[in-house]
């Protein structure tokens, strides 16, 4: 049985609990969150639940939808085997490839083997056809470039998160310009195209990351920077602004995140970006 000091200690802890609560964790309300930090160059906050939502575009039936390789692209996956790709702990990547050429998320994420600098990347996901769950919770996975920075991979289609999480999304900072988003089970398209953020030799920053990003033939960003790494992965806490923590070599893997929800990947190639003029320059030596 408690006594009267038995219940002032337990209202005093009670209430440091809750304060602490609230002054460290951010709290979702509504499609967001509204108490996290202010977005830099925006007004809004990190997954604000307010940010205006993307304008619904429905894309074309096709746009590089089943794109054959160029011949000087890296076939990452064409179906056959996941032998480009690895576990987080440098074991055989374990997804499941079916016989109809596609492979499916589960049991962690999945990295490339091989780092590149700046490159095109063509790749197709489906979301699952079976509806379940919401918002961030519905057919959520992601391209990931150096396990640090983000493009979303969501079943957004009728279904509404906060703006900075929609498909599409530069987790956490950026939204898509439109909602490009096909019906859960189609498959869709992303083309994309990275540039790393680069150190200078003595650790200053001299370039952020950047992205292009088409999704089903709509451009979802243009050579957008990202301020640092995205929220949630990379080190970087949930609901806290993305950060470059520290200098890493401009060649990075492409990761694809298991969120626990079965996405479907297949067709997925990559081009080295190369220079100007430079194989001009070394066809004439
Ligand atoms: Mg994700």
């Amino acid at each position: 049985m408690l006594n009267k000091r038995s219940i002032a200690l337990c209202l005093i802890t009670f209430a440091a609990t809750s304060c602490g609560a609230i002054l460290y964790a951010a709290i979702q309300q509504g499609l967001g969150y509204s108490n996290t930090p202010i977005i830099p160059g925006t007004n809004w906050h990190v997954h604000d639940g307010d940010r205006p939502q993307p304008r619904v575009v429905a894309p074309a039936a096709t746009f590089s939808l089943g794109a054959p390789a160029p011949a000087d692209a890296v076939v990452l996956f064409d179906g056959n085997d996941l032998s480009k790709w690895q576990s987080g702990n440098g074991q055989n990547a374990s997804w499941r490839v079916d016989s109809a050429g596609f492979m499916e998320t589960g049991r962690g994420g999945i990295r490339t083997r091989d780092h590149w600098a700046d490159f095109q990347l063509h790749i197709e996901f489906a979301t699952p056809s079976q509806v379940r769950g919401e918002r961030q919770g519905r057919g959520n996975s992601g391209v990931m470039f150096n396990g640090m920075y983000e493009i979303q991979v969501l079943d957004s289609y009728n279904s509404k998160t906060y703006p900075d999480g929609q498909c599409g999304s530069m987790y956490g900072q950026t939204p898509p310009l439109v909602n490009a988003c096909k019906a859960p089970g189609e498959w869709q398209t992303y083309d994309i195209i990275w540039e790393s953020p680069r150190w200078d030799p003595n650790g200053n920053q001299i370039k952020n990351a950047n992205v292009t990003v088409i999704h089903n033939g709509l451009v979802l960003h243009h050579k957008r920077d990202y301020f640092g790494a995205t929220d949630g992965i990379g080190g970087v806490p949930h609901t806290s602004l993305g950060v470059y923590r520290r200098p890493h070599p401009p060649e990075v893997f492409i990761e694809l995140q298991d969120h626990g929800n079965p996405l479907r990947y297949r067709n997925i190639w990559l081009r080295p970006l190369g220079e100007y003029d430079k194989a001009w320059n070394d066809a004439v030596k």
